[in-house]
């Protein structure tokens, strides 16, 4: 079972892992694309295009060279819901982007 994290807004919520391009994103509302996929535990993984891209490049392999320029972060998973809305992407299918318990 993955472990909740606290957010001020939105409570206990299950974890989201981005890049720190994607927060960038949820903080000042610029759209830098988004790729997301959802792990095993209904956690959100999700990246920016420029960083999608550098993974493709790479043959689909994180190395530590792209981890570092991606810089990953666990967000709260509502929160991530904001850059979903910023790049237009459909959040209905994603379940888990509701935050627990109440309305947003
Ligand atoms: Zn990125
Ligand atoms: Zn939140």
């Amino acid at each position: 079972m993955t472990e909740k994290i606290h957010c001020d807004k939105h409570g206990d919520q299950l974890p989201a892992f981005v890049c720190t391009h994607v927060v960038q994103s949820i903080e000042d509302g610029v759209a830098r694309g988004l790729v997301y996929s959802i792990d095993d535990e209904g956690c959100v993984n999700a990246y920016c295009t420029a960083c999608e891209a550098m993974l493709n490049d790479n043959g689909g392999e994180w190395t530590e060279e792209l981890e570092e320029k991606a810089d990953i972060k666990m967000v709260c998973q509502a929160c991530t819901r904001r850059a979903f809305e910023i790049n237009n992407i459909a959040t209905g299918g994603i379940e888990s982007l509701k935050p627990i318990g109440g309305n947003a």
